[in-house]
């Protein structure tokens, strides 16, 4: 089926039922049916979008935005989403290289697509738009998509560099949808709050997609706040949410989360990003749920990976699970290609449906990220321990090597954010003139340098091998993040 085709499917089967609301409006299978028809009438005659075409949605979480995505679809066009907090010249980066000719967008987003569209970008702003009800004669050609075509062009956030363009084509989106629509036990009935931003592939594939697919209720708002998640929940009946782990601890912080009633939702799904056993732990019982589900994979996977499932987290918390998902397969192998035995480091490579078709323009690039049997390298270095569940150690371009040996800036990290007053950290390597790189930890905390370094070099000494020791540390006010929340190491080194 095409992202068209389920839409379609639910404005037959469902027309009556809730489809999507932002809180304010609601909108059923037929009146969101409706609504695609005229955007996409209107944008096929006004502004010539044919077959192909590349179609900019800079959108928060929103009716709009949903609408638009639909519109493009319908037109067989292929949306590119793009995340509203970027800036002018990041905004000009994607466009340009998506060869976008047009873009959606609203008054509630940033002005940084301003200056663009007076350069002579066609900016189209849906919320003061009233396209007009379509006439028999306007209606644009039935789509014809098949499951080769492309439809969604979406940008790798660029934590390991420049943003790159990943390509789904019909079938990859419908592989990851029917993979999280069967192991979430999606249906009809389930409501999913979408907190997180669409133009992050977990959110929009894995969530928007796969609701679509089966007809579940969506909830949307334009971002993610502790008190939307606890206000919406209760509010919608909501039954699946997903949000990566920097959203779960926010929330499990919040003194409103005791006196809310969660109980509705069958389905915390977090992932994006590690989650260590000692957050995973604390989130579950701030959130009084077992309910939790890890979902590992990566934009160019679809993303698509592995699960850790509930049950799984008594014992396993902090690893992403023992199984590929539905529909996908994982191996590790390590530099000389060879499967690690138990215990040793390899590099994760993941197959399957849901995997990109391409990087947009860059065969290179696109070579360069698969093997010779066509699997898909990950960058994560991982082990597999005796009962075969994977530990994510860190991203490969982010280990350190010192004096030759391979550090994971990820368990120190872990180790450190268990102490009481640290809020956050980020380990990275820096130049070292006799070992190549050393350690650095990069601190946000509750008290001054002076008094806590002493305390967490101790800490750490106790936990950690002398070699892992950070040998600086720098106390800064706010990590870096990017747009999707995730810490930009390349900017801290
Ligand atoms: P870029 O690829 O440009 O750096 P990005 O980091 O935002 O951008 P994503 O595809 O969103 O790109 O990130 C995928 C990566 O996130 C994975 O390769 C892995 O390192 C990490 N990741 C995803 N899910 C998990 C998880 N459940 N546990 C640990 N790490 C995870």
């Amino acid at each position: 089926m095409t992202i068209y085709q389920m839409l379609a499917r639910n404005w037959r089967k469902y027309p009556q039922q809730l489809a999507l609301t932002d809180d304010q409006q609601q909108l059923s299978w037929q009146q969101l049916g409706q609504r695609v028809e005229q955007l996409a009438a209107w944008l096929y005659h006004e502004h010539d979008v044919r077959n192909g075409d590349r179609v900019a949605l800079v959108l928060p979480n929103s009716i709009e935005f949903v609408v638009g995505v639909l519109a493009i679809q319908r037109l067989d066009a292929i949306a590119v989403p793009i995340n509203v907090r970027l800036t002018t010249p990041e905004f000009k980066f994607i466009l340009g290289d998506s060869e976008s000719t047009l873009v959606l967008t609203s008054s509630l987003t940033s002005k940084a697509i301003e200056p663009l569209v007076a350069q002579g970008l066609v900016g189209l702003w849906l919320d003061r738009l009233d396209p007009p009800t379509v006439k028999a004669a306007e209606v644009p050609p039935a789509p014809v998509a098949d499951r080769l075509s492309p439809a969604i062009l979406l940008y790798t956030s660029g934590t390991t560099g420049r943003p790159k363009g990943v390509l789904y084509n019909q079938s990859a989106l419908h592989a990851v949808a029917m993979m999280m629509a069967l192991e979430m036990s999606m249906s009809p009935q389930s409501k999913l709050l979408h907190l997180m931003p669409f133009t992050h592939s977990a959110p929009l594939n894995l969530f928007l997609f796969a609701g679509l697919l089966v007809g579940a209720a969506h909830v949307v708002a334009p971002t993610f706040t502790p008190d939307l998640l606890l206000t919406l929940v209760p509010k919608h009946q909501v039954t699946h949410f997903f949000g990566a782990p920097v959203a779960y601890l926010l929330t499990a912080q919040h003194a409103a989360i005791e006196s809310t009633d969660l109980s509705t939702v069958t389905h915390w799904v977090y992932g994006g990003a590690a989650m260590s056993t000692g957050q995973t732990q604390q989130v579950q019982k701030a959130f009084n749920s077992n309910q939790f589900y890890c979902v590992y994979g990566l934009t160019e996977a679809g993303p698509s990976g592995t699960l850790l499932l509930p049950a799984e987290h008594a014992t396993k918390a902090g690893s992403v699970g023992q199984r590929a998902a539905f529909n996908t397969e994982v191996r590790l192998r390590t530099d000389n290609g060879r499967q690690p035995a138990v215990g040793e480091p390899g590099e994760v490579e993941i197959f399957g449906e849901g995997m990109m078709a391409c990087y947009w323009n860059n065969p290179a690039a696109t070579q360069a990220t698969l093997t010779a049997d066509g699997w898909l390298k990950t960058g994560d270095v991982a082990i597999q321990d005796e009962d075969g569940f994977y530990w994510i150690k860190d991203r490969k371009k982010d280990i350190i090597i010192a004096g030759g040996v391979n550090i994971y800036p990820r368990e120190i990290e872990d180790t450190l954010s268990a102490h009481p007053a640290v809020v956050e950290v980020a380990v990275i390597g820096v130049p070292h003139a006799e070992w190549g790189e050393t350690v650095k930890a990069v601190i946000v905390a509750k008290e001054a340098q002076q008094t806590l370094e002493p305390q967490l070099k101790e800490f750490l000494a106790a936990r950690l091998a002398d070699f892992k020791l950070p040998r600086l540390y720098q106390w800064i006010d706010e990590l870096p993040r990017n747009a999707n929340g995730k810490v930009l190491k390349h900017q801290l080194r």
